[in-house]
Order: C-alpha cells, then structure tokens, then sequence
C-alpha cells in the first residue's frame, strides 16, 4: 500500500469526512496493509484529540447474574449454562469500598454494571443515591450501566451528577436476533437516545467474533458515530462455556489491531477503549493497541479475570504514555511494588 493511503486515512479522518467504504475493508483485510504505518496514521488522530494520555477504567460487576434475558454469549443470562458466582445487588458499603480501591488505583472512571433487563423505579433511585455520594466522596467521573431505560429514569441519573450511560449495541440490526430474543437492537438504541435527551455521555461497545461479517464491523463504527457515541469499549469475544454461542474465534494481535484502528478512523474523537480480549488476543502486542485506542480496563471484566494494576500500569509506562488522573504513574507503580 502507497505511503499516501495512510496520510489520506488521516487526513480524512482529521478533517471528520466519511471514509470510503473500500477503505475501511482494506483496513481490515487487504494483505497489503503495512501494520505500523498504519498504527502511525491512527496515532495521529489519536493523538490530536487525547495525546499521549491513556484512561483508565475499573468495573464494578455490581450484581451477577439472576438475568431474565437471554443473550447468547453472555455468562449471566437466563440461558447460560456457565459457572458463575450469582448474587443480588452488592451492599451499599461494599460498593462505596470498590469506588474509593478505583480511586486510588489510578481508575479515571468508575464503571458500575448491573445484570437485569431494565431497572424498576426503586432500584434507579438507590442507583441514583449512590452516584451522588460517590461524587461527593472521590473525584472520579461514574458510569453506569443498568440495562434499558426511558427518559424518566435517565434524567433520575442525570440529576443524581452521573457522568456517563453505557450500553453497548454490541453487533449489528441484522445479527442482533442471533444473539438476543429477549430483546432488539432497537431497544438498546433508544435507551442511548433518551440518554442523549437529557444531555448525559454515552459509552457503547461491540463485541468482535459473534457471527458478524467484516462489512457488519465497518456498520457497527458507522453506527457509533451517527449516534455521536463518546465511548466505545471494544471487546474481542471470549468464549465461556456454558453459554449458548459457541463462536470459539481465533484471533491474531494484527487483527485486533486493525479493527482498534478502523474505529479510530472512523470516530476520531471518540474515547476508544480496548476491552475484553486485550490480555488474551493482544498477547505481546498488547501496547500497540494504546497507537488507536485511548482507553483500557483494568482489573479484568465481568466474568473473566484480567492483568493485574501493575502489569497493566507498567505496560502503559513501558509504551511510553500515560494517564490521566490525579495521581502520578511513577508512583502508582512504586505504591504497587511497596505492596509486594
Ligand atoms: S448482557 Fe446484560 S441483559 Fe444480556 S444476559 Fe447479560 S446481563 Fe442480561
């Protein structure tokens, strides 16, 4: 591929232009793609609306399972077979407990995630107290993600100072009843667009290797920016058994690379964080994601463990970036290494 095709990518994602569709297939899977002059293009839209800062996120998997949907690939629902350790809401102090540990790992933002299909009117206003006093107590930014909402029950959380709302579309319109009857891909737009209404951030992610065609990723980046998403996690499928999809993909770390590349392109502004299958997928290229994406997980996910702070913290230092937070790199590292 000519030198020019990348500073054309760039260019064109700098200047907000759509990018041909051809292109963003290239991206993905034309041989002739040189890896690293691609990571440098994407760098450079990464690096004009968030340098060289990367934003770290802890989750909080605030209640397990007792799910009545029944999303295929999903360890909590109503279908899955797999082990996990189910319980109900966690208590209040325990949930504070895990805000103050994100705080003080270095977490930028604070992601709160409840199973369930949509909250009732007594839970978002527990939800809603809680947001409130964890901004009150740290200054951390609070995300949460508690199923589908209505306008209503947004603008409950909007009040409470919530910062962001995530739920993720996770695959496209068409694949959406492949993966999910209980609910449609429509449903899980209009809960972004009520939260939208009411002027909260939106975060939502996808998930690589469900059954979708390449063409159906380039959809999905497409999709995110019509929808003027601010945040979008991408998660590379990891298989639990027990539950009913039984996708067992494959992936190489060039690949992973190039869809955190197309979504850089394709949403310039957006945070993109590289989520779920970073550790497993990315193996030793793990740091050239932080090239396109800005923002990463640690501590793991919902039901799948991950690095542990100091790996994940080192492996941004070693990369050379770092993050943002009230807190200094170099002695996060140094409070991690006393602790050993
Ligand atoms: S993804 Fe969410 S809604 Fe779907 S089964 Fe899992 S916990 Fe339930």
């Amino acid at each position: 591929m000519f030198k020019s095709f990348y500073t054309q990518l760039a260019q064109t994602s700098l200047a907000g232009s759509p990018i041909p569709q051809s292109d963003c297939l290239q991206i993905l899977e034309s041989p002739d793609i040189d890896l690293l002059s691609l990571l440098g293009a994407a760098f450079e839209v990464r690096r004009k609306y968030w340098g060289k800062e990367v934003l770290v996120h802890i989750l909080n998997n605030v209640q397990n399972g007792y799910c009545s949907e029944d999303c295929h690939y999903c360890a909590q629902s109503k279908s899955s077979k797999a082990e996990i350790d189910e319980y109900p809401m966690k208590p209040d102090e325990e949930i504070f407990a895990e805000a103050k540990h994100a705080y003080e790992s270095g977490a930028f933002r604070h992601c709160m995630v409840f199973s369930g299909r949509e909250p009732s009117q007594k839970r978002i206003e527990h939800i809603a107290k809680l947001v409130k006093e964890i901004k009150n107590l740290y200054p951390i930014e609070v995300c949460v993600s508690p199923g589908l909402l209505d306008k209503e029950k947004v603008s409950i959380l909007k009040g409470a100072g919530l910062d962001r709302l995530n739920h993720n579309l996770n695959t496209t319109e068409r694949n959406y009843a492949k993966i999910c009857s209980t609910h449609t891909h429509q449903d899980r737009v209009a809960t972004l667009e009520a939260a939208k209404s009411v002027g909260l951030q939106i975060c939502s992610g996808i998930i690589i290797g469900i059954g979708e065609s390449l063409g159906e990723i380039v959809e999905m980046a497409q999709t995110f920016k019509r929808l003027q998403v601010h945040s979008i996690p991408i998660n590379f499928f990891i298989p639990i058994e027990g539950t009913a999809l039984k996708s067992t993909p494959e992936f190489t770390p060039e690949y992973c690379l190039r869809v955190l590349c197309l979504f850089r392109f394709l949403n310039p502004e957006a945070e993109i964080r590289i989520s779920a299958g970073r550790e497993l997928y990315l193996r030793s290229q793990e740091s050239l994601a932080l090239y396109p994406a800005n923002s990463l997980f640690m501590e793991g996910y919902l039901n799948v463990g991950g690095a542990s702070n100091q790996r994940t913290l080192q492996m941004i230092k070693d990369a050379g970036f770092t993050i943002k937070s009230d807190q200094s790199l170099d002695e996060l590292l140094k409070k991690g290494k006393d602790a050993l």
